[in-house]
């Protein structure tokens, strides 16, 4: 799950991280009164959860609460890639001396979390990574040895940081940060950029933060953080009804048991011509209620103009699965077409009952190939 920036920095703040003051705002008039609180210059942040805010007009500077509520009205309502601007974080305008970078990412290859540091901060990290690796620090912290202060040390030495005061902020912030990162059972946290002032104090500008779904239970105050509104409603209610789904852009439903296969279905309906209007996998169980639920699911997406239901049975049953979607074609009242390629344990009886229920917008094909084609030629 990612967070807002605000979300972030509030945990930044508890465990240490020095990040400005700051108001949530979600009209120009809270903004206002954000901007009254504060006091004095303040920056006017979209929390949308997508980066390049800054570049796309979405963080301004306002210089009294007149203006704060004018930043306001440009920046709700801004479509940021995609992300709609609801909510604004006004927080207490920094002045900036330096821009530098710090985040610790998990690196699945070497199974460790790896933390990249730079002076050369603000932009994004990848031209640095681009144009300028030798200014990139990275270093992996070895999870049996745990953090050590000496990774502090070699990051801020290797990044060139030479100031006594900055290196001593930076290498607490480096603690705090994976402190942060393992306790927060993150995936991502990364601080761009991270400010020094004229007056040589070291702070956390921005904040860009992503916990392990599959932690969330260990975090009840972070998991209430899920934006409600900002999620996409299917796959909300993927989530409730415990269906893995992924929402893409064209009309062919995909529904396939396990994450190789479903994936692999994606892949033949491209190949058959055809745009897949999601990714949804059963898991490998598949009993009846699952089906429904997972059809319930595709066919609220009204992009969907047929689906392509790919079982192979191995510890599930294509009789199962078979009744599971008669069940759902009678509880749902689907008419949009479904091509069903059923094989592996039971696919025999499985087909049978299908074709016995003789629903006129059901379609049994033999192969995968075969069953692709139908169901992109049904979309078209
Ligand atoms: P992003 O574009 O989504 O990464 O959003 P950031 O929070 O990083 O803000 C973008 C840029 O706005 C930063 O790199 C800063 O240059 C600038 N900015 C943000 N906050 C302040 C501030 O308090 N004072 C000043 N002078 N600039 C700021
Ligand atoms: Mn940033």
């Amino acid at each position: 799950m990612d967070l807002n920036e605000y979300q972030g920095k509030q945990l930044f703040k508890q465990f240490g991280i020095p990040v400005s003051d700051g108001r949530l705002a979600h009209t120009p008039a809270e903004a206002r009164a954000a901007a009254e609180e504060i006091g004095g210059q303040v920056v006017v942040k979209a929390q949308v959860l997508t980066g390049g805010r800054g570049k796309a007009g979405g963080v301004k500077l306002a210089e009294d609460p007149d203006d704060a509520e004018q930043k306001a009205k440009d920046i709700l309502g801004l479509d940021i890639n995609g992300h709609v601007v609801e909510k604004l974080w006004i927080e207490k305008a920094s002045d900036i001396a330096k821009e530098y970078y710090l985040s610790i990412t998990f690196d699945r290859g070497a199974k460790k979390p790896l933390f990249m540091f730079t002076t050369q901060g603000g932009v994004e990290i990848e031209e640095v990574a681009e144009n300028n690796p030798d200014a990139l620090v990275r270093l992996h912290v070895d999870a049996l040895e745990g953090y050590q202060p000496w990774v502090a040390r070699r990051l801020v030495y290797g990044a060139g940081v030479e100031d006594p005061s900055e290196q001593k902020q930076i290498s607490a912030i480096i603690g705090q940060l994976y402190r942060c990162f393992v306790e927060c059972d993150a995936m991502l946290t990364e601080i761009n950029p991270l400010i020094v002032t004229p007056d040589g104090e070291v702070k956390a500008l921005d904040s860009k933060f992503t916990v392990d779904d599959s932690a969330l239970y260990r975090h009840p105050d972070i998991a209430e953080f899920r934006d409600a509104g900002a999620a996409d409603p299917l796959e909300a209610l993927a989530r409730e009804k415990g269906v893995t789904y992924v929402k893409l852009d064209g009309s062919v439903g995909i529904l396939g048991n396990g994450a190789g296969l479903s994936m692999s279905t994606v892949d033949v309906v491209v190949v058959a011509g055809g745009k897949p209007a999601n990714f949804c996998d059963l898991g490998g169980g598949g009993n009846a209620q699952g089906v429904v639920d997972a059809l319930e699911v595709i066919t609220k997406d009204e992009q969907v103009k047929s689906i392509f239901f790919n079982i192979f049975g191995g510890i599930t049953r294509c009789d199962e699965v078979a009744r599971g979607i008669l069940e759902a074609l009678e509880r749902l009242q689907l008419t949009v077409p479904i091509v069903v390629r059923l094989d592996g344990t039971n696919a025999e009886e499985g087909r049978k009952i299908l074709a016995e229920a003789a629903a006129a917008n059901l379609y049994v094909e033999p192969t995968m190939l075969d069953a692709a084609t139908r169901a992109v030629e049904l979309a078209a």
